[in-house]
């Protein structure tokens, strides 16, 4: 029935619209299984993501034996008694979709900004251009204007496609992305440009060239590697075959500089003002938006108690929740701010509301900035003092971004003077190895040797497919360590989170290697399944390590932060959960597109209404 192609190695739930009928599917890599529900188009069930997730875990534990010896295709003989346990979990999922309802936010595609979208998408299609729904700020107009022909056309051709399938009207999946990515891009410009000279070519930039740019799939000529040598060869890439802006990004930039993380906050999240008089409304209509505006209860100078902070809790946990953060980490969240302030006596003019709000603002700010800070250009120059390569190894599931962003990461150290040897030790994805070695191709004609004086900044140690991935780090660390390389970045194959053999296998990685810095890559879109990959892969690094103090995951690269919008949720679930800083943050698919966490804008996105 799937006539869209499967995506082959990811874990997340996928949907697939035709005609009358939705169907959402997940896959289990492990298991070769695929869960798929169906139900019409016209029903919003809000727990289908819940059912699909709870009946591949039992379903996948009830028979874990089996398939571990017989194989997903040896059951296909078999008989499978699981009516009764799929009739209590939809049941489950349905009583549980009705206790949440009337608490549940806004769903996106509800939101009035769905409807901006929806208007976005449609000027971008040829249209005439409409005028904007909401026009808060008059600066941002002409920029609001231009960004509507600011659509990929490689985008648009695909969201027409899924739409052929589907619904015109329903999101697709793709378009809600394309739609984050320029929400993404409209408020970094705009905050980019305060906090940096004008761009003189700021026009053209502003109607951003569609960014053909997509490594793996979309060039063929990029992808011909027939020509490539191995073994870290140094390659330059011939200037035709990838467009050196393209690559970049922002041309205004400042070289070797990890720019912070900028988020503009909204109108309507501004901080709400002390209410002086408690029986005339605020002044300031909707300070807090629809979420918090309601309860503006004054608590005079009296000391503060579980029932004033209740209903505020109860509102700002769905907030996370509807924010992306982890049903019980908001919870955890709520709960860490209520003991904070119980009993805590109030000033006269304070609300209950901006209390609770400013406390949980501080928690969170705290939480995003850990104790261990990871300073890699520090580090990396430390480890050159006693001559030694810098090695950090990568990890996660498939299709987060990992070879992505070590190729963002490598030009940054680049930019920084540092030399570069990326190890393939994805030994096992078709595709990986040639991948890298584009990057380091682009990499070497974005950075010559000529440019550096005569020193090659990057280049690919590989072996090819099917080895020991543990045995090749280990060589491409002493040729980095006989080459005067100063960093080496091992690429690691993705695996997932429960796949015990593979765990394993990176635990061996690392154990033997001893890299400088751990970093798993996790996208910030799937929100609660990258914490869930997040605590497996430490916990597994733990359990599968033969070392008596195993070596865990030290820091995060949270990629994809452009097709979120303000959903920022995931960047408190992992570093809360694990304690460990978000040491990059990706947001998009040039070199450029790396940033550091910047925990207030990550906040102010947070609790903008
Ligand atoms: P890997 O399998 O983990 O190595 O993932 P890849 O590096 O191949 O990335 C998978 C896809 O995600 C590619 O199409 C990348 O261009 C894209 N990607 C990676 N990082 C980002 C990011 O920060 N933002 C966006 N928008 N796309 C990204």
């Amino acid at each position: 029935i799937l006539t869209a192609p499967l995506p082959q190695e990811r874990g997340g739930n996928n949907s697939f619209t035709h005609e009358a009928l939705t169907l959402k599917y997940k896959l289990d890599n492990q298991f070769e299984l695929v869960f798929v529900v169906g139900f019409q188009k016209i029903l919003t069930l809000t727990y289908v993501d819940k059912l699909i997730d709870d009946v591949h875990k039992e379903f996948r534990d009830k028979y874990r034996n089996e398939f571990q010896q017989k194989g997903a295709l040896g059951l296909l003989n078999g008989t499978f008694d699981f009516k009764d346990d799929f009739m209590r979990l939809l049941r489950d999922a349905e009583e549980s979709s009705k206790v949440r309802a009337p608490t549940v936010m806004k769903t996106f595609e509800q939101s009035l900004k769905s409807q901006k979208t929806v208007k976005c998408m449609i000027e971008t299609r040829g249209e005439k251009p409409k005028e904007k729904v909401k026009n808060k700020k008059n600066k941002g107009s002409k920029k609001d204007g231009t960004e509507a022909v600011a659509v990929p056309s490689k985008a648009s051709a695909a969201d027409k496609q899924l739409s052929a399938a589907g619904d015109k009207e329903e999101l697709t999946k793709d378009e809600i992305l394309q739609k984050n990515r320029e929400e993404f891009f409209r408020r970094h410009m705009k905050a980019g440009e305060k906090s940096r000279s004008p761009k003189p070519d700021a026009q053209k930039e502003k109607g951003k060239k569609p960014r053909v740019w997509d490594l793996g799939n979309s060039n063929a000529k990029v992808l011909d590697y027939s020509n490539s040598a191995t073994n870290g060869s140094a390659e330059t890439c011939p200037v035709e075959e990838f467009d050196p802006d393209m690559a970049l990004g922002d041309k205004n930039r400042e070289p070797g500089r990890l720019y912070d993380l900028e988020y503009e906050s909204d109108d309507e999240a501004e901080e709400e003002k002390v209410v002086q008089n408690p029986s005339k409304p605020s002044a300031k209509k909707g300070g807090l938006g629809g979420m918090f505006g309601m309860l503006k209860g004054l608590v005079g100078s009296k000391s503060l108690t579980r029932d004033d902070m209740d209903p505020v809790l109860e509102k700002m946990k769905d907030h996370l929740i509807a924010k992306n953060v982890a049903a019980e980490i908001a919870v955890q969240l709520c709960e860490s701010v209520a003991k904070k302030l119980e009993g805590k006596v109030m000033g006269t003019f304070t609300t209950v509301t901006s209390t609770v709000k400013q406390a949980l603002q501080e928690a969170l700010v705290q939480i995003l900035q850990p104790q261990r800070r990871v300073d890699v250009l520090r580090d990396v120059m430390d480890a050159q003092r006693h001559r030694r390569p810098y090695v950090v190894t990568f990890c996660g599931v498939n299709g987060v971004g990992k070879s992505t962003n070590l190729a963002k990461i490598s030009f940054w150290l680049i930019e920084n003077g540092f030399s570069v040897l990326i190890a393939a030790c994805d030994t096992f994805r078709a595709g990986a190895v040639e991948q890298l070695r584009t990057h380091t191709r682009r990499l070497n004609a974005l950075h010559p040797p000529e440019s550096h004086g005569g020193r090659t900044m990057v280049q690919l140690y590989e072996k090819g497919y099917g080895k020991d991935a543990a045995g090749i780090a280990m060589e491409a660390i002493s040729y980095a360590r006989n080459q005067g390389f100063d960093v080496v970045l091992v690429d690691t194959a993705g695996r997932m989170q429960d796949n015990a053999p593979l765990m394993t296998a990176l635990a061996k990685l690392i154990a033997v290697n001893a890299p400088d810095l751990v970093l798993f890559v996790g996208e910030a879109l799937v929100g609660n399944e990258a914490v869930d990959q997040l605590v497996k892969f430490n916990k597994a690094l733990a359990d599968h390590s033969m070392a008596q103090t195993p070596r865990l995951i030290d820091g995060i690269v949270l990629t994809k932060f452009d097709t979120i919008d303000d959903k920022v949720g995931a960047a408190i679930s992992m570093t809360y959960i694990t304690s460990k800083p978000i040491v990059f943050v990706g947001t998009g698919q040039t070199y450029c597109d790396l940033r550091s966490l910047n925990a207030k804008a990550v906040v102010a996105a947070l609790m903008k209404a």
